[in-house]
């Protein structure tokens, strides 16, 4: 069905809509029977390649592979309303899972396996998983509190104590019906977790709803954004547990039935083997992996001559590296697109992935999809402000998140009652309808793409006996885009240095969230309420004030 209006404009509110038509969305289904729907098509077709083993499973392999992972899921007993966490790199039984998981209606929620325990725990309790589904490098973090808490743990790369191994799940012969009855399109399908605007991460709720709708965004209808096709054979090196790559990626990339290789870990001479052995047309990046390739020498134009579209996500990338990288890769469109977690996740793309390609502004991030709207507000007073004119970027649509997870709280501050999400950027659009992105009004920091929630560290660091208070923000930097950076008030007495402080984070937290530099200070400045003030802290940092 074409979707009503799901916002209505109030009277004097500009509402930004995409310039491509409007497509009907079949979203009243399940993710899986959307993915899979031309399936007579493609059946026999290269589906998912791994990347390091060179194994190929076709399109009707994935979907029988999906079958046999949710019955045994569901022997181990997993169903309707429960939650599956994937700790893993990208492989592809990342993909058989979560697609045994939705045709069970349970979600999955996704992690990074190389979070610290503490990390994984955290998520693991909060998005009250059921069975944990995970490889070697993280195995040892998980079972101990597996078997305090009942939890299941399934091995995808060899036989553990305490574990089932992946073949086994889908070992069975049963075969249960391609699709599970009562599976309601608005039950969760994908739990990522995000930080948001404020706070710590919070279980994200994406519906087979939401995700369709998103999906259908970018590669439906008779004008996609991505002109993805059974032609294509897309690169799928960005982690699956982030949604860009799970929604972008595997699941777009499923449903115009092109081919996808996984790439477990970034490494530019593994890339450069598997774009020239299997002929990559649809490179997905973020802006640190456009600047490696533009300035690695082992790169060369005929390398990636096969390519011809790059797009590029998650955090903005400058017209430099853009014009350095497109000098070795002349024959492409290079596209940003524009997301988050929240969103579906994705707000806006470039039309230049258009077979056509509308030019593009340097330094836009793309026009705001399909069956969608997009406003900027006035952060202080709320007000629908009109083109050129920088605020806060509010997206409305059906792709957008059910909510937080048991946090009503927090959906509440997110998404307004008129059903608008709040991103927490600042940006404009302007006499085209592109979309610059300024600023960020939220705490959040972006390393490589990756987010760091200053409140994470704040509330770890506030732990050592030797800190009294703490307040950490982000700073630039050109290699990793930001870095966190600590201001700590020791107390009274305390010597502990910067090392120290340094070590103690780095044990509790992924590599990317390690604190970059330690600033000691009497004061962090702090609103009536209590609230951290990280703009004058920024303020401080600008002006070379360090403490
Ligand atoms: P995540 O939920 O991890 O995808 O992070 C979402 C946030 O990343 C957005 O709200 C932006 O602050 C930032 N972001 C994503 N895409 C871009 C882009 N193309 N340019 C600038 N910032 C971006």
């Amino acid at each position: 069905s074409v979707p009503e209006e799901s916002v209505a404009a109030a009277a004097g509110e500009v509402v930004f809509r995409s310039k491509l038509p409007d497509i009907e969305i079949p979203n009243e289904q399940t993710l899986q029977s959307y993915c899979f729907a031309k399936m007579g098509e493609v059946g026999s077709r290269p589906c998912i390649i791994d990347g390091m083993t060179g194994v190929s499973y076709t399109y009707a392999e994935v979907e029988t592979l999906s079958r046999r992972a949710a019955a045994g899921l569901r022997r181990m007993g997993v169903g309707k309303g429960d939650v599956v966490m994937n700790l893993l790199r990208n492989c592809p039984e990342f993909a058989f899972s979560f697609l045994g998981a939705a045709r069970l209606g349970a979600a999955t929620t996704t992690a990074n396996p190389f979070y610290t325990p503490h990390e994984i725990h955290r998520q693991a309790e909060a998005a009250g998983a059921k069975l944990i589904v995970t490889e070697a490098c993280a195995v040892d973090k998980v079972l101990e509190f597996a078997k305090e808490k009942g939890l299941q743990v399934v091995t995808v790369d060899g036989k553990r104590d305490g574990c089932v191994e992946f073949s086994e799940v889908i070992g069975g012969d049963e075969l249960p019906e391609a699709e599970e009855a009562g599976i309601h399109p608005d039950d969760v399908v994908a739990l990522p977790y995000s930080s948001g605007t404020t706070g710590l991460p919070k279980g994200v709720m994406l519906t087979h709803r939401s995700l369709i709708t998103s999906v259908a965004q970018q590669v439906d209808g008779e004008n996609p954004n991505l002109y993805f096709s059974k032609e294509d054979v897309l690169l799928c090196l960005l982690p699956l547990f982030h949604i860009y790559s799970l929604n972008s990626v595997l699941l777009a990339g499923l449903r115009a039935g092109s081919a996808m290789v996984i790439m477990k870990k970034f490494d530019i001479g593994a890339l450069v083997e598997l774009v020239r052995a299997h002929g990559i047309t649809v490179a997905p990046f973020v802006p640190p992996i456009v600047v490696e390739i533009a300035k690695s020498p082992k790169v060369t134009a005929d390398d990636l001559a096969s390519i011809r579209m790059v797009m590029s996500g998650a955090a903005p990338m400058g017209k430099d590296i853009q014009d350095a990288f497109m000098a070795k890769i002349p024959n492409a469109v290079l596209g940003q697109g524009y997301g988050m977690t929240e969103a579906g996740p994705v707000l806006a793309m470039c039309l230049a992935f258009a077979k056509e390609p509308f030019t593009v502004k340097s330094g836009s991030c793309g026009t705001v999809v399909r069956n969608a709207g997009l406003k900027i507000v006035d952060p202080d007073t709320g007000a629908s402000l009109g083109r050129n004119q920088p605020g806060e970027i509010c997206i409305s649509g059906e792709q957008i998140m059910k909510g937080y997870l048991n946090d009503p709280e927090s959906t509440k501050n997110t998404i307004d009652k008129e059903g608008w999400l709040h991103t927490g950027d600042i940006g404009f659009v302007d006499d085209d309808d592109e979309i610059f992105i300024v600023d960020r009004l939220k705490e959040i920091i972006k390393y490589k793409g990756f987010q760091v929630a200053p409140a994470e560290l704040e509330a770890l660091l506030i732990t050592h006996p030797d800190i009294k208070d703490a307040a950490v923000v982000g700073v630039k930097d050109d290699l990793c885009g930001e870095v966190p950076v600590a201001f700590i008030k020791r107390i009274e007495g305390s010597e502990i240095t910067e090392n120290e402080i340094k070590q103690f984070v780095s044990k509790e937290v992924v590599f990317y969230k390690r604190i970059n530099k330690v600033y000691f200070t009497d004061s962090i400045p702090k609103n009536p309420s209590g609230k951290i003030l990280r703009k004058d802290l920024r303020a401080r940092l600008a002006a070379g004030i360090h403490q």
